[in-house]
């Protein structure tokens, strides 16, 4: 079987820039190191930091003193403010992309713009931006979001960095229809955009594709929604121990890509199963 690997895979810029920030912070403060939710929504990467000692809280109400890690998605403002009034050492691991958004969001509003931030209303990275937005910013993940909108004389814009850039334009296209003056920023991370784009072209040359990633994992979901279009033989799986040998009866091709939070570890896992079955010629493409 031959394997066919996506150029751009696994930990983006950001995510190993926070991983990297958890690990020299581990070594270098006295106390208690937490993050503020898992670094990466990845179970294997959490288990790795909790062996430095560093331990994953969900609410800044379980941490009572110590140092507080913001991770990669970013946070309200209110919640930087409320660490520091707790007393608690802030480290933000904020993706300097993603503090981007937060700032554009912040100056559109600012500028006396209705506020849309385009993404999923549950995701951090989202209730971060919306933050950071101020008062009266709205969320819309789909076209209907936007036919439900009022008019506004004046909308600014800003997408979740992972979305995919088709569906944020069509986005952009019908917000046109619901304002006199419309500013539109492109704020889908480039990572994200090079990653799918080479899921999309591994997943055309091959009969059965996967994807690593967990399905908590926003990226790692688009990933696979990306590649199922193309390939409907597309399987998301979080660790290797997922994968099931009846995907690949007759296949001759494997394709594999990895959202940002999937480390190297568990792509080497998946490339090494079944004990070297998939390893007869690998090429990244
Ligand atoms: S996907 Fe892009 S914006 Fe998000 S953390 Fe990674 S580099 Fe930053």
């Amino acid at each position: 079987m031959k394997i066919l690997i996506a150029k751009e895979l696994g930990f983006c810029f950001g995510v190993k820039r926070a991983v990297k920030t958890v690990e020299e912070t581990a070594a270098s403060v006295n106390g208690q190191v937490y993050t503020l939710g898992p670094i990466v929504h990845n179970d294997e990467v959490v288990t790795q930091m909790q062996s430095l000692g560093v331990w994953a809280k969900d609410a800044l109400d379980e941490i009572d003193a110590g140092t507080v890690i913001i991770r990669a998605h970013g946070v309200p403002p209110e919640t930087l403010d409320a660490a520091r009034d707790k007393g608690l050492r802030v480290v933000d691991g904020t993706c300097p992309l993603v503090i981007k958004v937060q700032q554009l969001a912040r100056a559109l509003h600012d500028e006396g713009y209705q506020v849309v931030i385009y993404g999923a209303p549950e995701h951090p990275e989202v209730i971060g931006i919306v933050g950071w937005a101020g008062a009266g910013a709205v969320v819309v993940q789909s076209l209907e979001d936007v036919a439900a909108l009022p008019r506004h004389k004046k909308i600014g814009v800003v997408s979740q960095t992972t979305k995919i850039p088709a569906d944020y334009q069509a986005i952009v296209g019908a917000l046109m229809g619901k304002c006199q003056e419309l500013r539109a920023h492109n704020t889908i991370c480039n990572a994200t955009a090079q990653r799918q784009a080479a899921a999309i072209e591994v997943a055309q040359q091959v009969d059965v594709m996967l994807v690593i990633g967990e399905a908590h994992s926003s990226n790692s979901r688009r990933l696979a929604e990306v590649c199922a279009q193309v390939n409907p033989r597309t399987h998301r799986i979080a660790t290797a121990d997922e994968l099931d040998s009846a995907w690949f009866t007759g296949a001759e091709k494997v394709g594999i890509t990895a959202g940002a939070s999937t480390p190297d570890s568990s792509i080497e896992k998946v490339i090494a199963w079944p004990n070297g079955v998939m390893q007869s010629e690998i090429a990244q493409v």
